[in-house]
């Protein structure tokens, strides 16, 4: 008897779609428990661990907070780690700032700024382009919680952090030094650590091909698409990595045989 798999999820697109679970997940979810399967969930989202477990539980999924491991979190540790003295500075939506001057220097001078962060931030302007570009032409460190480029709402998507990252880019002629979530090998890391569990005893299951699976892709997991989120088939044409399992919903991965699943591979 082969050991269970250790299985990555994304929550949003995978296991949420705004704040309503997608239908059947609790169910795929409860099944990957009872088989003995660890569990878990990564996200670039900006929020805490306990406030995406409270999303996840108000939906009806209960999840514990050392189950969730997001971006932010990431950075955090390799701040702490690195940079504990660090003055940065931060161009984010509130959560992200707020939570980083907490335990960090935050700083608005560019004579003084060592690390510039950004992720999606809604209130974006002329003066924090600028504030950051004279950071980065000064020599600061250029960090991104995420590099994504669209962020999917329930009413419509909306720029993320890569329209962000492409402003500070296009006048500093400077590249992001490092990407924390998805796909990034950090996160990856984090989350085989976790599971403790080699990559290629992993899957990977989520919406987006440009995040969860070209994760998965580099770490050497499987793959598995779900197209219950921000990635429409016909875009599948076009990908340069085919994932190993295209599925409508993660409410398909029991029918299908998951012990199939799980043990196939490119
Ligand atoms: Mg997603």
């Amino acid at each position: 008897m082969t050991r269970p798999k250790g299985v990555i999820l994304d929550i949003d697109g995978t296991i949420l779609r705004s704040n309503q679970v997608i239908p059947g997940a609790g169910e795929t979810i409860a099944e990957l428990r009872r088989r003995g399967h660890p569990i878990v969930f990564i996200t670039n989202a900006l929020e805490s661990p306990a406030e995406q477990a409270d999303r996840l539980a108000k939906a009806g999924v209960v999840v514990s907070i050392d189950e969730i491991i997001t971006a932010p979190q990431i950075l955090e540790g390799y701040l702490r780690r690195n940079l504990p003295e660090a003055a940065l500075y931060v161009i984010s939506d509130p959560p992200l700032a707020e939570r980083l001057e907490l335990d960090f220097h935050i700083s608005e001078d560019p004579e003084e700024i060592e690390v510039v962060i950004v992720s999606c931030d809604r209130n974006f302007d002329f003066h924090k382009l600028n504030i950051g570009f004279q950071a980065l032409r000064r020599g600061a460190k250029f960090f991104a919680v995420n590099a994504d480029a669209i962020c999917p709402l329930p009413d419509g998507e909306i720029p993320d952090a890569g329209a962000v990252i492409g402003a500070l880019q296009g006048c500093s002629k400077r590249q992001v030094d490092i990407v924390f979530g998805k796909p990034s090998r950090l996160i990856a890391e984090a989350a085989l650590e976790r599971l403790d569990k080699p990559a290629e005893e992993c899957l990977i299951i989520g919406d987006s091909l440009d995040s969860d699976l070209a994760m998965g892709f580099a770490a050497g997991m499987t793959t598995v698409l779900v197209l219950s989120g921000v990635t429409q088939r016909r875009e599948l044409a076009y990908a340069r990595l085919q994932p190993d399992h295209v599925l409508g919903s993660i409410s398909e991965i029991f029918p299908r045989s998951f012990s199939a699943l799980s043990a196939s591979r490119r």
